[in-house]
């Protein structure tokens, strides 16, 4: 059931690297901060904040960037904080890190790095050296790429520590949101994408799912755990792949957007039919990078506008 997108980096990732390349950045944090809570149904909607916004701006804003086949998601908090979910092939670092930079970002306050497959941490090495840093987080699987070996050194190189992802896992990004990670519910996984570490944020009244590449595997275990999934805005997983994004995930996300981050005529076949037809059956109104190049979605806490345009390549 694998699909030809992760064909040869699976392949690669199978020999995982046992000693770990550079020892004194990879000292993952796993007690720290990391809580293993399950949040129940009725706690989905965080309060809207009554604290004064502190950069002016009081939307939430999270931008879905045209990386090609890949992913790459910004997310701008109205306290002037800022997010990155995965930077693309490596050949985008330096588009994203132009996006960001195009934002007025000068710091990311998060770095979530999904699971490291190419598409998702290719860039992540020069976004890495182009930024101030504060926490990066991601999942304890390790890959013997190129992609991979560059985003330890960078790291290493800045002496940043890892925070491991893990479902259960709570983000501080202050009080006008929320931030969880849903998942990696567990730590052995067949498929690498199902490593994929998925954030749910909230602000206001509205909710945004990031799911990475996480297949029907992780869906499950996420269902199983209680997690309260709902979600205005759906980051679809694996790029609309059919190995994700089953009708009983889509049932309890209940997204009335989703955006697929996807690559024009790909080699993958993505986004597929199938899951076309499931996002359409639920009468969910799609956005695709392929189609409208990035992304750009913006909450003020109770209602949530999409502006599209292609990006200069
Ligand atoms: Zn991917």
């Amino acid at each position: 059931m694998a699909t030809r997108c992760t064909k040869l980096t699976e392949k690669l990732s199978r020999v995982f690297i046992v000693v770990l390349l550079v020892s004194s950045c990879i000292a993952f944090i796993t007690g720290c901060g990391v809580t293993t809570g399950v949040s129940t149904p009725s706690q989905g909607n965080a309060l809207i904040s009554s604290q004064p916004m502190q950069n002016g701006e009081e939307k939430l804003r999270v931008s879905y960037i045209d990386v090609g086949q890949g992913d790459s998601i910004l997310i701008q908090i109205p306290n002037g904080k800022n997010v990155l979910i995965d930077a693309g092939e490596n050949d985008q670092g330096d588009k994203v890190v132009s996006y960001i930079r195009s934002q007025g970002v000068k710091r990311l306050d998060l770095t979530i790095w999904t699971h490291p497959h190419s598409d998702h941490i290719g860039g992540a090495d020069a976004v890495t050296k182009a930024f101030d840093i504060g926490q990066i987080v991601m999942p304890k699987q390790t890959s013997s790429t190129q992609s991979f070996r560059s985003l330890l050194t960078a790291i290493s190189q800045k002496g940043l520590k890892i925070t491991e992802a893990k479902a259960g896992l709570k983000l501080d990004l202050g009080s006008e949101v929320k931030a969880e990670m849903l998942a990696p519910n567990s730590t052995q996984y067949e498929e690498v994408n199902d490593y994929s570490a998925v954030l749910r944020l909230t602000y206001g009244q509205t909710a945004f799912l990031f799911t990475g590449d996480a297949q029907s595997e992780s869906e499950q275990e996420m269902m199983n755990a209680g997690y309260d999934l709902r979600a205005d805005v759906l980051k679809v997983g694996h790029h609309g792949s059919r190995t994700s994004t089953s009708a009983a995930f889509l049932a309890r996300v209940q997204p009335e957007y989703a955006v697929i981050s996807v690559g024009n005529d790909n080699d993958y076949g993505h986004p597929t039919v199938n899951t076309l037809t499931r996002l359409q059956k639920a009468g969910v109104s799609l956005y695709r990078t392929d189609e409208s190049g990035t992304v750009v979605a913006e909450s003020d806490g109770k209602n949530i506008t999409f502006t599209v345009g292609r990006t200069s390549q």
